[in-house]
């Protein structure tokens, strides 16, 4: 499974301009082009090279006060209703360019149709169900918070909580693995809230979201402004911010801290949303039963293998009673065997390659650190590719490690705080329900975790055990198997995002993801002035 080390993005000499199309950035309501060679997206299972990104010779400044001024002006002319209504157009122009968007995402993510439906389709359901939710809000410019409330003890001098979109743009570093998705489930809550945006995908995957946005463009969908694209290199994005600029970043966290600490975020409060990486755990309660144990088998063989890992959400920790380990162990194992993997464009293949070989050699980096700690349940090296060469494609089969006992839980270290953001999983077993949730607890904050079992009363309480140190709790009880959304899925409608280590950011969440692109102010009058900031309809 071991292949030598070849380059999966290259960065090209002046004068030595390779034959790839260099794709142009939609910057100051024009279509530019970097003034570099720009670096090379390579299929990361073919090896061949497809396209170029470049940003050097950008006037971000001139970017950033054209999305300021031409954009937010002409968005904030709307009201929410009609900017639903813009969304319902993008999602239009979308949908009509949905199959080179799944050609681009087999070639440049090397994801089968069912992971890029999760990117892709995902992208549209998020984008569908702002619309709907804007189109809730009526013609008004601006939300109220809360009812006024008298400040004193003659009832006309009140107050009351506006909430009015602020004034800046709104910055967009997203991580490779969603370029549909993560730039979607940004972006309708932002133009919803009359904020324009500025996306800057990760390089690996900036094909889709500059092929997105380039289609949404040429399409005169949405005011000129209100949407730019900027593939490449970071450096100097930062620093145009201003202070009634926002700034969404997915990513690692690593680079998480870098933007934390820039001058624009310490200095002028340039407000800042951080989704990072997480240790997501899915937990069999004691007592759940042979159906909970089947319903947890199933779901972490599948979080596993949907888009070979690389998901934030994706179960990392699997937590079972110690009696069960083997037991547990086995129905994973079962379900990761019928794992096929290799080249996404054979119909046979179940999971296709990780992004690229940067990615691969960290993978297996970590895979070697975890191994360290747990022996090997399911071994990902015993999945041979199909219609993939080995020492090309950037496959690993799905690998299912196991701590065999509540104490080698308690003494391990890596499995606790080790994101391997790739088909990788570890089995923990712990002693009592008590040992199991402070296990999870040393994920120190993550996104998600999914509880199974049985016992209504036992699953609520794990859940509010759990809830300060996650930004979801998905519970899996034998009366829903048929019904819920999965561990994974981040929908719209519920929060996304999570505590401590996985950044402490909050996104979607229905309406309250528009929080981020507004202002919250105290307007303090008489009655007869707050009255006319109540919509007519109130
Ligand atoms: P990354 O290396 O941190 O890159 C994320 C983005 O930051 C990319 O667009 C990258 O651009 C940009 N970037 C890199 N250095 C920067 C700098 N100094 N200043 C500003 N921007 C900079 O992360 P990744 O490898 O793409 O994504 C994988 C990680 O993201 C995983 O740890 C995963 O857990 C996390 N993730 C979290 C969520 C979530 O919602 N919580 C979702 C998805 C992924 P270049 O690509 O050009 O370097």
């Amino acid at each position: 499974m071991t292949s030598p080390d070849k380059p999966d993005s290259v960065e090209h000499a002046e004068n030595d301009f390779p034959m790839t199309e260099l794709l142009p950035n939609f910057l100051a309501g024009r279509w530019q082009n970097g003034s570099g060679a720009g670096t090379e997206l390579v299929d990361p299972v073919l090896g061949t090279p497809l396209v170029r990104v470049d940003a050097s010779g950008m006037d971000l400044a001139e970017a950033f006060t054209f999305a300021r001024k031409q954009g937010g002006s002409a968005l904030r002319q709307l009201s929410y209703r009609q900017r639903a209504v813009l969304l319902v157009d993008v999602g239009k122009v979308l949908q009509a360019n949905r199959e080179a968007y799944y050609e681009i995402a087999t070639a440049n993510s090397g994801t089968v149709k069912n992971d890029t439906a999760v990117d892709i389709d995902g992208g549209f359901f998020t984008l569908g169900s702002y619309a709907k939710m804007g189109d809730s809000l009526g013609d008004r410019h601006h939300l109220l918070d809360g009812d006024s409330a008298r400040l004193g003890k003659d009832p006309l001098f009140q107050s009351q909580h506006v909430m009015t979109p602020t004034r800046g743009v709104a910055l967009f570093i997203n991580a490779f693995n969603f370029p549909a998705w993560g730039l979607w489930e940004k972006a309708a809550p932002a133009l919803l809230s009359g904020v324009p945006v500025i996306i800057k995908p990760a390089t690996a995957t900036a094909w889709l979201t500059q092929r997105m946005v380039q289609d949404v463009v040429n399409a005169g969908v949405l005011p000129v402004g209100a949407l730019s694209v900027i593939c490449g290199s970071s450096a100097g994005l930062l620093d145009q911010l201003q202070a009634f600029d926002v700034v969404s970043f997915t990513g690692s966290a690593e680079t998480a801290a870098v933007i934390r600490s820039h001058p624009a975020v310490t200095q002028r409060s340039v407000r800042v949303n951080i989704e990072a990486d997480s240790l997501n755990s899915a937990l069999l309660l004691p007592d759940a039963g042979a159906e909970a144990l089947e319903l947890l088998a199933k779901e972490v063989a599948r979080e596993m293998t949907v888009k070979s890992g690389q998901k934030c959400t994706a179960i990392r920790r699997v937590l079972v009673p110690q009696a069960l380990y083997q037991e547990a162990a086995a129905a994973i194992g079962a379900r990761l065997a019928k794992t096929t993997v290799g080249n996404p464009r054979n119909e046979t293949v179940r999971m296709g390659a990780l992004v690229n070989r940067a990615q691969f050699n960290t993978v297996l980096e970590g895979l070697a650190l975890l191994k360290a700690e747990a022996e090997v349940l399911h071994d990902g090296a015993a999945h041979a590719l199909i219609d993939a060469d080995p020492t090309i494609a950037c496959c690993v089969g799905p690998t299912l490690l196991g701590l065999r006992t509540a104490d080698a839980s308690d003494a391990s270290q890596h499995v606790h705080d080790t994101e391997v953001f790739g088909p990788v999983a570890t089995l923990v077993p712990y002693r009592d329900i008590a040992h199991a949730l402070a296990l999870i607890r040393r994920g120190q904050g993550s996104l998600v975790t999914s509880l199974y079992g049985s016992d209504s009363a036992a699953l609520a309480s794990a859940a509010l055990e759990l809830a300060d140190s996650h930004g979801r709790v998905h519970i899996i009880s034998p009366d829903v198997a048929a019904l819920h959304t999965g561990h994974g899925n981040v929908m719209p409608q519920s929060l996304h995002g999570g505590p401590g280590r996985a950044g402490g950011g909050e996104e979607l969440g229905g309406l309250r993801a528009l929080n981020f692109y507004h202002r919250r102010s105290a307007v303090q009058a008489s009655t007869a002035v707050l009255a006319h900031l109540k919509p007519v309809s109130e």
